[in-house]
């Protein structure tokens, strides 16, 4: 990944997208708290039967000012309920459980591992609105690897559960440096926020992006640097909206 070293040392009066954004993200992550991150539900909860689910939608559908009975919604609290199964079904499983497996045989490869523009779906804890977003991963293996896939698949689990983007940021990170012992991780996070985009301030545009580097991505600006070329090249040639 040397190509996009270049870059970063280029000459330049006039910031260019990727550079500005690079700023700011270093700035997020060096002012970025500690996020308490447990890998499962801190404390169990009593969940309530699905039909005491689908009377709470009943309950929303009318304080909405709607008629529950009316035909088209008479089956929708059932679709919600089994649509909060997909939506929210991370709570069921185990990051950790998951990156169990990881690969010892590398034949020496120490170079970068990144995976870019893993597309997720979660919810904000504050107003259960969608985030939808992207989500950039890199590490530096010291000898052990996991297969591609994983990175995706951890990123699925902890965006199906309620949640704050730095969270999960933060949490995706710690479980790849927990799993793999890696000489450095590298998450960026980038999310368009429903709660925001569709109400409340109405910024439709606006998009938050979060970022934690651990090891190496945190302590040499080269490594972070050039783990933030790639994926701002890449960025800055498929933006838009992410909802698209
Ligand atoms: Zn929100």
């Amino acid at each position: 990944m040397t190509t996009v070293r270049e870059h970063a040392g280029r000459a330049s009066v006039e910031f260019s997208r990727e550079e500005i954004w690079m700023n700011i993200l270093t700035r997020l992550d060096n002012r970025s708290p500690s996020v308490h991150s447990p890998s499962k539900q801190p404390h169990s909860v009593i969940r309530p039967s699905r039909a005491e689910a689908e009377q709470a939608v009943t309950t929303l559908i009318r304080w909405a000012g709607d008629d529950p009975d009316r035909e088209g919604l008479l089956e929708t609290p059932a679709r919600v309920v089994r649509a909060y199964e997909e939506w929210f079904a991370g709570y069921g499983e185990d990051p950790d459980e998951l990156l169990r497996r990881t690969f010892e045989e590398v034949a020496g490869y120490d170079e970068m591992v990144l995976l870019r523009d893993i597309r997720f779906v979660s919810h904000c804890e504050h107003h259960m609105a969608p985030i939808v977003g992207r989500a950039h991963i890199g590490y530096l293996p010291r000898k052990r690897v996991v297969g591609i896939s994983k990175l995706a698949r951890i990123v699925e689990v902890y965006a199906r559960r309620l949640q704050i983007q730095e969270r999960i940021t933060a949490e995706i990170a710690n479980t790849l440096d927990r799993a793999l012992q890696p000489l450095g991780v590298a998450v960026v996070v980038e999310g368009a926020h429903g709660c925001m985009t569709s109400r409340g301030v109405h910024q439709s545009k606006a998009t938050m992006v979060t970022s934690r580097m651990l090891g190496a991505f945190r302590d040499r600006p080269e490594t972070r640097q050039e783990f933030l070329s790639a994926i701002a090249l890449h960025g800055a040639a498929g933006s838009g909206n992410l909802f698209t």
